[in-house]
């Protein structure tokens, strides 16, 4: 019966619940309660979910609940897209004004 750790082959004391792996005490997070893979690999958002790819604005991974898809490549973490949103937002308002003060700069001169 195979109960050796899955990173380095030392004797299993603890599974990980994420993935079930087998995994020794120093490939163990006990404050996480998970194997150290699935700690590098947990959403940085939520921190409960295996992460499924990086947000393309904060670089942060995230899991499948956490990003949203943009495309067919590309995913951002709701956070970024909200600030996003906002931004373009008050970037759009802004050249709405700049071209209000232009059109009125050029009608007096
Ligand atoms: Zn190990
Ligand atoms: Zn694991
Ligand atoms: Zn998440
Ligand atoms: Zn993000």
């Amino acid at each position: 019966m195979p109960n050796n750790c899955s990173f380095c082959g030392e004797r299993a004391r603890f599974k990980c619940p994420l993935c079930s792996r087998l995994v020794c005490s120093t490939h163990y997070d006990p404050s996480r309660g998970l194997c150290i893979g699935c700690v590098e690999a947990l959403c940085e958002l939520c921190n409960g979910s295996l992460s499924i790819a990086r947000c393309i604005y904060c670089g942060r991974l995230g899991c499948d609940r956490c990003l949203v898809q943009l495309d067919n490549v590309r995913r951002a973490c709701r956070e970024c897209i909200k600030v996003r949103v906002l931004r373009i937002e008050e970037a759009r308002r802004g050249l709405e004004r700049l071209r209000e003060v232009t059109l009125r700069h050029f009608k007096h001169a």
